[in-house]
């Protein structure tokens, strides 16, 4: 589903993707871990167009992001098929970014009915379903500031999901949040992960990781150090960064 090929990012003079390369399969969860600084959020913001390449290439379902091939030359997309590309991929975010004058089910609703022209009858209909399927039926008409920092995040999860992305991008979605509301989270991005849905995790959850993850690509300085299932990347990596990452985050 998810193709990066080469993919170079420069900050002014910094440079802090150094040629990442990554397949994300349909209905694969990805957790891409590595120290802070290492360029995972800047790796999501490229996969979702929140950020420009500065080289390499990214697919998603085929298709090549931010860029078009006419004629054997790139061209830089549409604002407006930039926009369709990125409506195909939900976002979470570290902090949960509601809009805190909406309520739950009001923030849940806009973009299906602004973005994508949903009734919104029906929109509100699917909204209900997704605040039931992350635990927060009851919880549909209060706002952002009347709810906990996990229910928020887990209504931020059902705002992505009402877009019916076909890939999750999660930027350290718990990593925000009171040790014990971490737990609500994490049962929820399981359940979705469990009903098949493809998921790219930023995440310094290793028991998450290594549960869940059906692959885990450690990072560092902005190059992939090592990839490979759970419990080989986890329990026994090769690499001496890894080693090191994994000693001081346990
Ligand atoms: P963290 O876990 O702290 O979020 P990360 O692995 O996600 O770390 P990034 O946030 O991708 O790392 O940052 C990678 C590098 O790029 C860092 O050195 C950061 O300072 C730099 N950086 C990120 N965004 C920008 C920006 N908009 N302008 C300049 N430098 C940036």
């Amino acid at each position: 589903l998810v193709r990066a090929v080469n993919v170079i990012k420069d900050f002014g003079a910094t440079r802090v993707l150094h040629g990442i390369d990554l397949e994300v399969h349909r209905g694969e969860v990805v957790c891409l871990l590595g120290p802070s600084g290492s360029g995972k959020t800047t790796f999501l913001r490229l996969i979702n167009q929140l950020e420009s390449l500065t080289g390499g290439r990214i697919w998603v379902d085929g298709e090549l992001i931010g860029f078009e091939e006419r004629r054997g030359r790139l061209h830089v997309r549409k604002d407006a098929d930039i926009a369709r590309q990125r409506s195909r991929i939900g976002m979470v975010f570290q902090r949960f970014n509601l809009f805190p004058h909406m309520t739950a089910l009001e923030n849940v609703v806009e973009a299906p009915v602004h973005v994508r022209g949903v009734r919104p009858s029906r929109a509100r209909e699917e909204a209900r379903r997704l605040l039931d399927l992350v635990g927060l039926a009851e919880r549909a008409d209060f706002y952002p500031s009347q709810l906990s920092g996990g229910q928020q995040q887990r209504v931020a999860i059902a705002r992505a999901l009402a877009m019916e992305p076909e890939l999750m991008l999660f930027d350290e979605p718990t990593s925000a949040l009171d040790p014990e509301l971490v737990g609500e989270v994490l049962a929820v991005m399981r359940d979705l992960a469990r009903d098949g849905m493809t998921m790219v995790v930023v995440t310094h959850e290793m028991s998450f990781a290594r549960e869940v993850a059906d692959r885990v690509v450690f990072m560092d300085a902005g190059v992939v150090v090592e990839e490979g299932a759970p419990e080989q990347v986890l329990r026994r990596p090769r690499h001496e960064r890894t080693q090191a990452f994994l000693a001081r985050v346990r």
